[in-house]
């Protein structure tokens, strides 16, 4: 390792700099692409130095469990990228999400949450957090007298997902965030479907972010990852341990395309929500649509607070309700020829899915409604293509 990045005051770059050469350390053979260190240990020129390494004396790396140097650059960077002191990688956003809630938590705590959330979540919060004594208050996320009477009494984290999946809801995050300090909590947000490049929740009062990097940050489809970002001392105090002990660590591979995702991922979250927003506004006229969604656009319920938060563009996710519920939603996805059907989301290839029958299977009837989610919705999300062909392909189908 010879150059780091540390030293070139990364601080003074912009987004789109830091996204390409942020975090990059290269070794004695100065290559120019991040490389790949696909090694699982590391060797010690003395027992001295292992000793002194494994105290924590002396830095260095030990076990690729622990911190890798690929793994490591892709942490440098998203932390350069989010704002952020510190993060650390995972091999899923699951296990980002799973070590965020589980790692610091004790009995008797409490963690308040809306019920739009990714249906992973909502297994952990109903499954996980019950068994260590944790008690999980649920709300509506887009009603501030809910968040007030929850935020009331103490509370150890919020976690909260703007836009919801599937449902595109806004939560407002500055809001949350001041109820929930003021319960004396932490504010965890999941930005998968805005992406740090249209939506920055630290800047908004948010303590923590989480990210599924499998989504935008990989963008092609290939790799699983999660990431964890916060202040460097509460990542010290609770998270590293459990981390470095339980094993939800990224595999360097991993780490290695998804810095090489971070390149384009500017240009890619900005051409799938220009095309999103062109898509959203073409179907919003088709009479066998009855209602689009889709947070850029004046009609979303939670327009308002979509602009606010995310004020350059509305992100590449669109979610339309079809006339002849259930049967019409299958039989147009049926017909399609270019989008996929797949519940995967943040690709380069545009992706389909029936939310109800699907992401969102394991949720009550109730559960459903309280999210206004029912059998007429389908959740699209709109790749690179060119998107007069998108809207060909939807017309067509319908
Ligand atoms: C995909 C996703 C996750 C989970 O990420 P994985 O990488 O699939 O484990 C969590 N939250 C949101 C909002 C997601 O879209």
């Amino acid at each position: 390792m010879t150059k780091d990045t540390k030293d070139r005051k990364p601080g003074n770059w912009r987004p789109q700099t830091m996204m390409v050469r942020g975090g990059t350390t290269r070794s004695e053979h100065g290559e120019t692409s991040e490389a790949l260190f696909l090694n699982s240990g590391f060797v010690y020129d003395s027992p001295e130095e292992q000793s002194a390494r494994m105290a924590g004396e002396k830095a260095g790396y030990i076990y690729s469990r622990y911190a890798n140097p690929t793994v490591r650059m892709l942490e440098e960077r998203l932390c350069l990228l989010e704002g952020a002191e510190d993060c650390r990688a995972t091999a899923s956003g699951m296990a980002a999400i799973h070590t965020m809630l589980v790692a610091p938590v004790k009995p008797g705590d409490r963690i308040v949450a809306p019920r739009a959330l990714f249906s992973s979540c909502i297994w952990i919060l109903k499954n996980v957090m019950p068994k260590m004594g944790v008690e999980v208050t649920w709300v509506d996320g887009s009603d501030p007298k809910e968040w007030e009477r929850a935020l009331s009494k103490p509370c150890r984290f919020v976690l909260i997902e703007t836009p919801s999946n599937p449902m595109l809801d806004a939560v407002d995050i500055r809001m949350v965030a001041d109820l929930t300090h003021a319960a004396g909590g932490e504010l965890i947000v999941d930005n998968v479907f805005a992406s740090p490049i249209l939506q920055r929740p630290l800047e908004l009062g948010a303590d923590w972010v989480v990210y599924s990097t499998t989504k935008h940050m990989d963008g092609q489809g290939r790799t699983l990852g999660g990431a964890i970002l916060g202040k460097a001392k509460a990542i010290e105090d609770n998270i590293q341990q459990y981390y470095r002990h339980t094993g939800p660590s990224m595999s360097p591979f991993n780490a290695w395309i998804v810095l090489k995702g971070l390149e384009t991922m500017d240009l890619r979250v900005r051409a799938m929500s220009a095309n999103a927003r062109k898509i959203a506004d073409r179907l919003a006229g088709n009479p066998k649509i009855t209602a689009v969604r889709y947070p850029g656009r004046s009609d979303h319920p939670h327009h308002n607070i979509h602009a606010a938060q995310m004020p350059e563009a509305g992100g590449s996710m669109v979610a339309f309700s079809l006339k002849g519920g259930r049967e019409a939603a299958f039989g147009m996805l049926n017909k399609l020829g270019l989008v996929d059907i797949s519940n995967n989301l943040g690709d380069a290839k545009s992706l389909i899915t029936h939310p109800a029958t699907t992401t969102h299977r394991t949720l009550t009837d109730e559960e459903r409604a309280a999210i206004g989610l029912d059998d007429t919705w389908v959740r699209l999300s709109v790749g690179l293509e060119d998107p007069e062909d998108i809207v060909e392909d939807i017309e067509r189908a319908l």
